[in-house]
């Protein structure tokens, strides 16, 4: 067993104390051997997490913004410090590469340093009615307890992009991460505690029985706020159970981003972008390139680029050196994957790298580019999750535009080109988000977040912060 494995905690975190008996096991999808067995959560104990946030809730809501962003930027440091645990840590759980695990390191540790700038930030406004009658004072209080489920495709930024603002807010949090990804969470808590995080102000459960667990928390009024991260179909449902008690939420669900390569654009800079927006995170990310269009006048070369870039690109263990495609997250990954693959060829397209897994043991499925995708295959429309380059081309800006809003996801969408065209076509994408010649938009100052069945709210930014805010307005006679 990995030396940092074996210093994680393995219980549950509630009310400051480390609780439950180890039952459900965590696997390294590069190998299928079980990483460490962690605490399963029932509902009662996932209920008694909400205690300790409700219980909690009232005094920090009262620290001092100072106190609470001073908190936030000793975990940032203690985070940095110690990179290489959880980096190699996520490696582990979920087969990204080392070099772009501790890219993840940096990136999701920003949020508890941009949020620690942002908690002393947090003010209301005081000003006249137009009758000049009454004096309207507003101010931003604390939502109240939060609950926040995150995904195993970015295990540490999912979760400080939202525990970040919901201390710097005066929240107290309930973490629940995915059953596949949960080690990172916790070392995440281990450096919390290690900052000075006071009792009940995060708590964190594990569990194989996410549906029953969160119905419980859902359900129950102390609860103010959920902020989810996952799958459409899931923040679906979730959000069909918060209506009962019209429970606040921010959703970050599934996206289908195409990437548009103009007739001007700079080929060598298109295929860096797609490399990075398709193969980053080994294709699992909810920004990643989906639905290629490119412009027929460049796709053959374009095509020949790309696959000249990717034919020898290394898959293996993601914790060897030199990797730059890892694990899927398991083998029902790459079977779906295929399936799309195999659908897509059925209806036409052409197959020019990949598309079958490989042998041996771990959940691989090399790089795969497909050219000629005719719209009526399920590949063109569904959220792929995995290395496949989806290719088909267009002739004109009006075209690609309609077909590349054509989708129910509004998440992330790329457009590659000269720069005055490219802002145009952006300019006309329904996504919340666009990447103008570059395959990397994520940061902790920018608004994250989509359109349509993408979701509701924004995670990052001084938005991200509103997400755990009430306005509360003190009318008064002047
Ligand atoms: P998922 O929806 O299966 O799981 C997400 C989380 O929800 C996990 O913690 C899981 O345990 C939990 N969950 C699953 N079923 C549940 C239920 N019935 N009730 C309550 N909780 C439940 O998604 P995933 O496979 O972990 O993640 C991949 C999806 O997440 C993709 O669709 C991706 O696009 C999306 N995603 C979106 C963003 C974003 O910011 N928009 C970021 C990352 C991932």
């Amino acid at each position: 067993m990995n030396d940092i494995v074996k210093q994680i905690p393995t219980q549950n975190f509630i009310g400051g104390e480390w609780v439950g008996e180890p039952a459900l096991d965590v696997r390294n999808p590069a190998n299928g051997e079980v990483l460490a067995t962690i605490a399963d959560a029932d509902v009662a104990t996932a209920v008694s997490a909400l205690d300790a946030a409700v219980e909690a809730a009232p005094a920090w809501a009262d620290t001092d913004p100072r106190d609470r962003g001073e908190l936030l930027r000793r975990a940032f440091e203690l985070i940095i410090e110690r990179t290489d645990d959880f980096a190699t840590l996520m490696t582990l759980e979920m087969g990204k590469p080392l070099a772009e695990a501790r890219g993840e390191v940096a990136y999701g540790a920003e949020f508890f340093r941009w949020y620690s700038e942002e908690a002393v930030r947090i003010h209301g406004r005081f000003g006249r009615a137009p009758s000049g009658q009454q004096r309207i004072i507003t101010d931003k209080k604390p939502v109240g307890p939060v609950f926040a489920i995150t995904p195993w495709n970015f295990p540490l930024a999912m979760a400080t992009r939202k525990i970040g603002p919901a201390l710097a807010a005066g929240c107290t949090v309930v973490v629940k991460p995915a059953a596949e990804t949960p080690l990172t969470t916790l070392l995440l808590m281990e450096v919390l505690v290690e900052a000075g995080l006071p009792k009940g102000v995060v708590n964190v459960f594990t569990t194989s029985n996410s549906k029953e667990t969160s119905a419980a928390l859902i359900a129950d009024p102390r609860l103010r706020k959920l902020t989810f991260t996952g799958s459409t179909p899931v923040g679906q449902a979730l959000l069909r159970q918060s209506a009962q008690n019209v429970l606040r939420t921010s959703m970050e669900l599934g996206g289908n981003a195409p990437f548009i390569v103009l007739k001007g654009a700079d080929l060598d800079a298109a295929v860096e972008g797609a490399l990075v927006a398709k193969m980053r995170n080994n294709g699992q990310a909810c920004t990643a390139a989906n639905r290629f269009y490119v412009h027929a006048d460049v796709a053959t070369e374009f095509e020949r680029r790309l696959q000249d870039r990717l034919e020898n690109w290394k898959v293996g263990p993601g914790i060897e050196d030199g990797t730059q495609l890892g694990a899927l997250i398991h083998d029902r990954a790459v079977d779906d994957i295929v399936g799309l693959v195999d659908d897509a060829v059925a209806h036409g397209a052409k197959l020019r790298l990949g598309g079958k897994r490989l042998e041996g043991p771990g959940s691989f499925l090399p790089p795969t580019i497909l050219t000629d995708v005719s719209t009526e295959s399920r590949i063109a429309s569904e959220e792929i999750f995995g290395p496949v380059v989806a290719m088909q081309t267009f002739d004109s800006t009006d075209e690609v535009v309609q077909r590349a809003n054509a989708s129910n996801f509004g998440l992330m969408s790329y457009v590659f080109g000269e720069e005055g065209e490219a802002l145009r076509v952006a300019e006309r994408l329904e996504y919340g988000m666009v990447g103008i010649n570059t395959g990397l938009v994520s940061n902790a100052a920018a608004p994250f977040g989509g359109l349509k069945q993408s979701g509701m709210g924004r995670e990052g930014s001084y938005e991200g912060l509103e997400e755990y805010l009430e306005t509360k307005y003190y009318g008064m006679p002047l």
